[in-house]
Order: C-alpha cells, then sequence, then structure tokens
C-alpha cells in the first residue's frame, strides 16, 4: 500500500465542524440532553453502505474500556472521514459522545500514529529502524521457534493483553497464542475483579439494572462514582431522577465534578466505606426500617448478619471509623430505606482496596435488606457481562499438534512436567497475574518467561512499581509491542507493529454497562501500513508456518471481517431480537429485557438459589462468610495518593492527541491548600512525591477537592511527558478477584507517599 501523504493527513484535521463538536464534548456532562442527534438526513442506501446527504455513513462503536461503550455514526466523503457523532438511535448514547469521542478520528489520522513495523536497535536507545511486514514477523517467527527448540513448550512466550480494544474480534491475539502452542497468559483484570467476586458471592452473578432505569429512582447514592466523567450517557437519567424528585448523594474521597451535582456530599476517610454501610445497616436494623419480606423469603443469613451488626457495629463506630457525623449516618439510612426505589452505584475504585471486596458486599447488604434489589429504578449497580454472549472463535484457537504446556494447579509456582508423564497430561496456558506483570516475569521460571507480546495494553503508564517492571523487562529476550502510538511501553520493544483503530477494522461492541449492542463498520482503509489483530495474527501463522510446516493453526485466510461474522449465534440474535448480524447496519439494537432491573425475578445464582447475607462458599475462599468490616491497608507514608481516572483520557488513551493536549496540557499534583500551607507549597509549584515505589516531581495545584491528608493525580499518559503516576503505586492485591478472574485486585488506592518542595 502507497504511503498516505503528510498532505492528506493536514487535510483530514482540518475540518472545523469536527472541532465545533470536540468543544460540545467538553461540556457533554452538562448539556447532553440538548446535544444534536443527526444533522444530516438519509436519502439511500446501497450495498450496504448508507449515504446521507454527500456523505457515506458507517457505523462505529467505541471499544474503549469505558461504561458507556457509545454507538457512533461516523461520516466519509471521498474516503475520509468528515465528522463522527453519536448515534441517535441508541436511547443511551442519544446522539451525542464524550469529548474523548469527539476526538476520535484525530487519532486515527495523527501524525503520531504508529505508520510502519519498527525494529528497535537496544531497547529504549531510540535508534528505530523502519521494516517490512514480512522482515518483523521473519524476526518474531524465528525467536518463538528458538524458544520452543529451547524449553521443548512455548510457556516462555508471554501474552499481557488488556482492554485498550473491546471489540470482540481482537480476542484474536489470544487465539493467535493458542494457534502457536501452550503459552504463558497475564490473566486477571486490575479494573474491577474484587467487587465482581463480592457481587458473585451475594448474588450468584455480577447483573446490575438498566442504567437507563435511574430516571425511576427516588433516592441514588453514587458510592465511589464519577460518571460526569466517566460515563457521562449515564448523568443524562441521573438529572432527569432528580428532576422527578430523587435526592442524589455522592459518595467520594474527591469533590468532583459528580458531586457537584449531588443534593448531598459525604466525604469519607478513604477505605473506610465498608464501615460507613454497616453503620447504615445497623441503623436501618434498629429502626426496624428493613425489608422483612425480602429477608425472609428471598435472602438466607439475614439473623446473623443483624446479629454481628449488633455485636459489633454502632453508628458512633461507623462514624469515628468514616469520619462522616453520626447523625448523617442515620438520617441518610432512614432516607435510603425508605424511599421506593432507592438505588446504589458502586463505582471501581471503591474496591480498589485491600478490603475492597469487604466493602462491596457490605454495600450490598445495605441494599439489599431495604429491599431494593430487584427492583426497577433500585439495585447495588456494579457492572454486566450479561450480553457478551459471543461465540468467542478467536479465543479457542488449537494448540498444534504436539505442543506441550503447564501441568497442575495454575500459577507460577506448579511444576512443569516434562517426564514420560507429559504425553498423557492434561496441559494448559500457564496463568499469572496481570497485576503483578513485574513480579510474575522475575519469578517464573522452568521455564523463564523469554519473550513478552504486549497488545492492547500499556504497563509502562499501567502496571505497577516501575522500578520493578524495568527490571523484569530487563530479563526479557524479545519484547513484541502491538500499538497505535509511541508510548512508554513503545519505548521499551524490541519491535513495534503498527495496529488500526476502530475506524479502520471490522468488529463488535456491547457494553458491560448498559444493553446496548453496535457494530463498528470499518469506514476508511487503515492509515499507513496499519493492520488488525486478527490479520496481524494470519500473518505470524504464514510465517510460521512457511519457517516450521504445521507450528501454527491460525488460518492465514481469516481478516476482522470474516472473524466478526463467526462470533454471532441464535442465543445473541434471540436476546437483541435480531436475526443478522447485518440488521447493525442500521444501527444499534437494545437487548430484550424482560424487565429494566436485575434480579426482577429474585432468582439468585447462588449455592442456596437466595440473596446470601451469608456464603458459606465466600468463607470456602477464605474470607468471612458476612459482609463483616475489614481493616483498611495501614499507611507506609504520611499522605494517602489516589490516581483515579480524568476526563481527557482512558487510561493512557486519548491524552496525547493534540485537541486533548492544548485543553488539558500538564499534569499536575492536587492538594489541599491546609496541607500545602503546612508543607510551605504554592499553587503552581514544583513539588517532590516519594513513595516506597519511585519518587517524581510535579507541579502541584491547590485544592479544597480533596482532603487534606490526601494527594491526588490523574492517571494516564501525557505525550513526551515523563509523568507516570504509576512510578508511585505499588502492586499489593486486593483482598477478592481470584475467584472469577483468575487473580486478585489491586489496591491501586491504598497507596502512600509523601510530598515536599522540589
Ligand atoms: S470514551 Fe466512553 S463516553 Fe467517550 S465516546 Fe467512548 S464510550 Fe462514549
Amino acid at each position: 500500500m502507497a504511503p498516505i501523504d503528510r498532505k492528506f493527513i493536514e487535510r483530514a484535521l482540518a475540518s472545523p465542524v469536527t472541532r465545533r463538536k470536540f468543544l460540545q464534548g467538553l461540556l457533554v456532562s452538562g448539556a447532553l440532553a440538548s446535544m444534536p442527534g443527526g444533522l444530516l438526513k438519509a436519502v439511500t442506501s446501497e450495498a450496504g453502505i448508507t449515504y446521507e446527504g454527500k456523505y457515506q455513513v458507517f457505523r462505529n462503536a467505541c471499544p474503549r474500556n469505558c461504561y458507556d461503550t457509545c454507538s457512533i455514526k461516523t461520516y466519509v466523503k471521498d474516503g475520509v472521514v468528515q465528522f463522527i457523532e453519536g448515534a441517535p438511535e441508541s436511547t443511551f448514547t442519544a446522539g451525542a459522545l464524550c469529548v474523548k469521542g469527539f476526538s476520535y478520528w484525530r487519532r486515527a489520522y495523527s501524525p503520531d500514529r504508529i505508520k510502519y513495523p519498527m525494529v528497535q536497535q537496544g531497547r529504549g536507545s531510540g535508534n528505530w529502524k523502519r521494516v517490512s511486514w514480512d522482515e518483523a514477523m521473519t524476526r518474531i517467527a524465528k525467536k518463538i521457534l528458538e524458544i520452543k527448540k529451547k524449553d521443548d513448550s512455548l510457556l516462555g512466550l508471554g501474552l499481557t493483553k488488556y482492554s485498550g480494544n473491546f471489540g470482540i474480534t481482537n480476542y484474536g491475539v489470544e487465539g493467535m497464542m493458542s494457534s502457536l502452542g501452550y503459552t504463558t497468559r497475564f490473566v486477571g483484570t486490575p479494573c474491577w475483579p474484587a467487587g465482581i467476586d463480592a457481587q458473585n458471592y451475594d448474588l450468584g452473578n455480577m447483573w446490575c439494572n438498566d442504567p437507563e432505569d435511574f430516571v425511576h429512582a427516588r433516592y441514588a447514592i453514587l458510592w465511589g462514582a464519577n460518571p460526569a466523567w466517566c460515563s457521562v450517557h449515564t448523568m443524562k437519567f441521573i438529572y432527569e431522577a432528580q428532576e422527578r424528585g430523587a435526592k442524589l448523594v455522592v459518595v467520594d474521597p474527591v469533590f468532583s465534578q459528580t458531586a457537584a451535582k449531588a443534593d448531598e456530599y459525604w466525604r469519607p476517610n478513604t477505605g473506610q466505606d465498608g464501615a460507613l454501610a454497616l453503620g447504615m445497616c445497623r441503623h436501618i436494623l434498629d429502626k426496624g426500617m428493613y425489608d422483612k419480606e425480602f429477608v425472609t423469603q428471598h435472602a438466607v443469613g439475614f439473623e446473623e448478619f443483624a446479629e454481628y451488626l449488633r455485636r459489633e457495629v454502632t453508628v458512633e463506630w461507623a462514624a469515628q471509623k468514616s469520619g462522616i457525623p453520626a447523625q448523617d449516618i442515620a438520617k441518610v439510612a432512614e432516607e435510603f430505606a425508605t424511599a421506593k426505589p432507592a438505588t446504589i452505584w458502586i463505582g471501581y475504585g471503591l474496591q480498589r482496596h485491600v478490603n475492597g471486596g469487604a466493602m462491596v458486599r457490605a454495600i450490598d447488604a445495605l441494599v439489599a435488606m431495604t429491599g431494593n434489589v430487584g427492583k426497577v429504578g433500585g439495585g447495588a449497580r456494579y457492572g454486566h457481562l450479561y450480553t457478551w454472549g459471543f461465540n468467542y472463535h478467536a479465543l479457542i484457537q488449537k494448540q498444534p499438534e504436539g505442543s506441550k504446556g503447564y501441568v497442575g494447579a495454575t500459577g507460577p509456582m506448579g511444576e512443569f512436567d516434562t517426564g514420560q508423564g507429559a504425553k498423557a497430561a492434561k496441559y494448559s496456558d500457564r496463568a499469572v497475574n496481570i497485576n503483578q506483570t513485574a513480579r510474575m516475569i522475575l519469578e517464573t521460571n522452568d521455564p523463564p518467561v523469554r519473550m513478552l507480546w504486549v497488545s492492547c495494553k500499556n504497563p509502562f503508564s499501567q502496571d505497577f512499581d516501575l522500578t520493578m517492571l524495568k527490571k523484569a523487562f530487563k530479563k526479557l529476550e524479545m519484547v513484541v509491542v502491538v500499538d497505535q502510538f509511541y508510548n512508554q511501553t513503545v519505548e521499551q520493544a524490541d519491535i513495534v507493529l503498527p495496529v488500526t483503530t476502530l475506524l479502520e477494522e471490522w468488529t463488535q461492541n456491547v457494553s458491560y454497562w448498559h444493553y446496548w449492542m453496535s457494530l463498528n463498520e470499518q469506514a476508511i482503509k487503515p492509515m499507513f501500513e496499519s493492520k488488525s489483530n486478527i490479520e496481524i495474527a494470519a500473518l505470524l501463522s504464514a510465517k510460521m508456518n512457511q519457517l516450521s510446516p504445521g507450528s501454527c493453526t491460525f488460518s492465514p485466510k481469516l481478516n476482522s471481517k470474516k472473524w466478526m461474522e463467526m462470533e454471532f449465534n441464535k442465543g445473541i440474535y434471540d436476546l437483541f431480537g435480531i436475526k443478522s448480524w447485518q440488521d447493525l447496519r442500521k444501527g444499534p439494537v437494545k437487548a430484550k429485557l424482560a424487565s429494566s432491573a436485575a434480579w426482577h425475578d429474585y432468582k439468585f445464582k447462588t449455592p442456596s438459589g437466595k440473596y446470601e447475607f451469608k456464603s458459606d462458599l465466600c468463607k470456602e475462599h477464605g474470607h468471612q462468610a458476612l459482609p463483616e468490616y475489614l481493616a483498611n491497608r495501614k499507611p507506609y507514608a504520611p499522605y494517602r495518593l489516589l490516581t483515579p481516572h480524568s476526563k481527557f483520557n482512558i487510561h493512557s488513551q486519548f491524552q496525547n492527541l493534540d485537541w486533548m493536549a492544548e485543553f488539558n496540557p500538564e499534569p499536575f499534583v492536587y492538594i489541599n491548600p491546609k496541607l500545602a500551607a503546612k508543607k510551605g507549597i504554592a499553587d503552581g509549584s514544583l513539588v517532590k512525591l516519594s513513595s516506597k515505589v519511585g519518587e517524581m516531581q510535579i507541579k502541584a495545584k491547590l485544592t479544597d477537592n480533596v482532603a487534606p491528608d490526601t494527594l491526588l493525580m490523574y492517571e494516564g499518559w501525557f505525550n513526551k511527558n515523563p509523568y507516570n503516576v504509576q512510578n508511585m503505586v505499588d502492586d499489593t492485591s486486593a483482598d477478592m478477584g481470584k475467584w472469577k478472574t483468575g487473580a486478585p485486585g489491586v489496591a491501586i488506592h491504598d497507596q502512600f507517599c509523601d510530598v515536599n518542595p522540589a
């Protein structure tokens, strides 16, 4: 393919229409309902492509790890994207995107994209050389074959992949690994595992109400959630609930943009949310305001829970632990128990603590004992995977004949059987903890991880304990990174491969929050020499088989569109009421739910079939059977460090785009003026942060939005900026997560550091 010249990109990036819409995106959380829907009238449709006026219109879906998973319409003229907007057909997206979404096509046409396969001579040297796809694949395939020869298995080949692109076809990366042999997989999730386990113990699955039914709530507590930044589309339903008379309470250690919209704001001591919820439960119990029918007919263990509350919990104790006055706890508890329906949205930050799972269970219990589970407008909302029933063909590729793998319990310390018994043994991939990438690379042996494939992930921005990560990468013999931009992880790679953006590939998206499904059509040809993950897998397979016939089972003839077609099944079609995926070309569709309320039939998936205030399974897994108070991590430095999401990025994505940099050009540490005065720190001055993991220098911004004992830095990656918040964060595990995701969560918000003028 001929390279795309700079003038073409400049032309594509010059549209004033898109910039206006981007600016609207900055205001989206406050003015979502007034955003325009379809801008242009559809006039004709042919050969599967829709035309509106002079534009070809394509369906896309935001594949980032974002609650909203927006349905997108992309307008193309002469092969160039002119602008994009939210799909008006989805009542969730409702024609609007967030500030990040409106910048999408800036991303596709960014001159900073990785354009070609490149090889770095000396990791971290910056001495990059452009190579052909064939040469890149030859180098990679030769290394894989070398590892196989040396170890008699491919466990020395590791895959670390996460949520950089949730498009369903990207699971082809896992399929590619399987089709090479049994490999080492970094499993688990840094996002939400402790809460997943907690909800599974209580309810038997993780399943939340349709966020659109927020409008029916009479009382809503957003507990550690900041949708004004992280789920802008849900805000309109919350606003509508408020307009209908609902009270909104926000509980957050940071006074967020969402908190600014609340009727009442609580800033509890971080990590004491469990105590706060239990204090509310005790008050509701004492007042007899709990739902007697629910706890006797649809739940088990309530008496034991009540006994625990009477024995161990008082409202005063909860006040002392959380810092929220006892009378406020009592008042909100009573309001919550008497407003019907009432709901709590449990944010993911809340469970990123060493006691995170226990805290989620305490909040679940509060919702359950007040009879708000299974109610339209109620529920303990966390997330769901209800609509994710695809075939995942990509995941289930067969290993080549004779492949050897891991035997025994999964985990880095198990035995690898290379002896006589190996033939008859049931092999598997070797699973290691994704939340301890560095530690796993360093500690995993027999065989060691020799080569790492990094996909949909930027570990040098998002993983923990950077010093350890640097050391771990030194142990690796080859690092291949597949990405769109030169980020910190690419800097540490031997080979980088350019991958397509959502506008350049076929795929399919559903949400873990709402219940819509969207097709993602290829709107433009891949820029430069980028390829989809499926095409990369197919290329590697062809090269492997050329060098060593039979060494890879991945079909070299497959492409993203074919994979996408293979992912659908009758179950998905029936759930969404469509006959073919082609129906999605007309727009997104919503699952046909019997009710917007999760658990509306009270058929819980727990062992007892009821809501379990007391979970024997939870106890079997080493936790408390009841949702008891669990202490927070002991501070190891004077100030707590919080590192949540910013409005301008999703993890390490978006912040590097030109428009984003214009509005949010540099990172800061946010400090309460009282702490700043004590330390002699002026607004805008340079400060030095130090933790047991690392040090960094950064400018201070003074704000009352954080508590005097807390420092706040937003995570992300600022292009060409050495800022890396994860310099300061270690890899300590949360209490839960291993059961359902394969590895415990990570206590990202149980971090501490000191601050001083630089
Ligand atoms: S980042 Fe979230 S809100 Fe923004 S466009 Fe993507 S899915 Fe929508």
